[in-house]
């Protein structure tokens, strides 16, 4: 199977291409078709099999080309349990996007609040952060999560670890509901089921 089989734009297989990625890995073949049909999507995979381009080219291929005028609220968010592995989905989401026009913003913990706060008044498409620093920002009133078209939750079972949980909920709820939520995990412990049963819609499964 190749990429260009799983519906994703001539821009994102092209860029693709340029990175010499031409086949799919196994979550990227599940997951791919299912996050562009729009629903909800469960994927069990571990670290290493692929997972950030999994969830990352649909959500490109879902919000290009931005369509609204700068400043521009966020559309999409991805919670993620640290700073190092925040700091590589920003990376592949600006790889993988490098022909859309669409802004891509970090913030995270242990680091200097306002130059994010700036970041996010500038106007951002797609907003990786990890959930606490996320939280600051929101009370704060420096960041709205009501352009949210789709959420991950990224490593969801480390964020449980973490204890993010509460944040993770609290967050959810200032989502719109008609949000199309992905939760990837290596493991699914009981609390990460009771999230997905409850903040995510008929979701479909894939494992890899
Ligand atoms: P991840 O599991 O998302 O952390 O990705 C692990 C590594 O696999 C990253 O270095 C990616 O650049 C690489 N990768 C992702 N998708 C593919 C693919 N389809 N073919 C080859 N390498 C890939």
């Amino acid at each position: 199977m190749l990429f260009s089989e799983l519906g994703l734009s001539k821009a994102l297989l092209d860029t693709l291409e340029g990175l010499h990625l031409t086949k799919p890995t196994p979550i990227q073949m599940q997951a791919i078709p299912l996050v562009l049909e729009g629903g909800d999507v469960i994927g069990l995979a571990q670290t290493g099999t692929g997972k950030t381009a999994a969830f990352s080219l649909p959500i490109l291929h879902r919000l290009a080309p931005g369509k609204k005028a700068a400043p521009k609220k966020a559309r999409a968010l991805i919670l993620a349990p640290t700073r190092e592995l925040s700091a590589q989905i920003a990376r592949s989401v600006k790889d993988y996007g490098r022909r859309l026009h669409l802004t891509s913003t970090v913030v995270v913990g242990g680091v200097s609040i306002r130059p994010q706060i700036k970041a996010l008044a500038s106007g951002v498409d797609i907003l990786i952060a990890t959930p606490g620093r996320l939280m600051d920002l929101i009370e704060q009133r420096a960041v709205s999560l009501n352009e949210i078209e789709v959420v991950v939750l990224d490593e969801a079972d480390q964020m449980l670890d973490i204890g993010f949980m509460p944040a993770i909920k609290r967050i959810l709820a200032m989502t719109p509901n008609t949000r199309q939520t992905l939760l990837f995990s290596a493991t699914m412990p009981k609390e990460i089921r009771e999230l997905s049963s409850r903040h995510l819609k008929n979701p479909k499964e894939v494992s890899v």
